[in-house]
Order: C-alpha cells, then structure tokens, then sequence
C-alpha cells in the first residue's frame, strides 16, 4: 500500500534495522523500544490488522508467530520470557495499521499492561 509506513520498510524506502527475515515476514527492530528486546515481526503483504491476517491467511499468520518465536531465541530472551503483543485498534494503541507482532523481553514484564 502505497501510504503504509511498513510496507515502506519491507520496500526499502524507509531504512530499518532488521533482525530477521523468512519467505513472508519481516523482524526488524522497534524505533521506540519499550524493552531490551523489542522487535516487531511484519508480514510482507499488507493486512491492517492481526484479525484481517487471520481470515485472510492463517498460514501467514503462523509463519509471523515462528518468526517471532526464532526472534526470542536469536535475542537470548526465550528461555527467561517473553511477549508477544499485536495491538488491535485505536483504542489498544495501534498506530501503524500494518499487522505487526511485538516481541518484547530483557527484563520484567508487568500483567495487566497499561
Ligand atoms: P503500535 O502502536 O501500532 O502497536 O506499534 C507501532 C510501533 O511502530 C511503535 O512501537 C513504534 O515505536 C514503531 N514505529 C513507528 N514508526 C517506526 C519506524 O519508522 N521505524 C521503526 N523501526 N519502528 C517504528
């Protein structure tokens, strides 16, 4: 899309950092992290939201958790815990309307998030 800030970033055109990359995702890291770790894994093609995805292409959306499963394990962070986290809407702080997965660790995770 055109007017998407991370389809821009799987382009190119806008630079980031990338961590990982398989057939049909994208990890790179959070310009704004939250956390020692904080990575953002990306399908490729564009779906606005972790719902869309999932009717969309349930496959892709496997293919996301894996990847951002490899993330943890690659960051050193599987084993002490992490976080997986898709803001869903406006109200949830989505701001990109890109799905993408958050991979949060390094440090104590608060429950319930703010
Ligand atoms: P959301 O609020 O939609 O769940 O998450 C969007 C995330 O994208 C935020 O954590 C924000 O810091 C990150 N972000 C926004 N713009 C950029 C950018 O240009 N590059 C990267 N790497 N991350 C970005």
């Amino acid at each position: 899309m055109a007017d998407c800030l991370f389809c821009k970033i799987v382009s190119g055109d806008v630079p980031s950092k990338v961590v990982r990359e398989s057939a049909g995702t994208l990890a790179f890291r959070d310009i704004n992290p939250q956390a020692p770790t904080h990575v953002l894994v990306i399908p490729k093609a564009h779906h606005a939201t972790v719902g869309d995805l999932a009717a969309a292409d349930a496959e892709l959306l496997a293919e996301v958790l894996r990847e951002a499963h490899r993330v943890a394990v690659d960051e050193g962070v599987a084993e002490a815990g992490y976080r997986i986290v898709f803001n869903t809407g406006a109200q949830a702080g989505q701001t990109v309307f890109h799905v993408h997965a958050h991979v949060l660790g390094g440090r104590g995770l608060n429950w319930p998030p703010g």
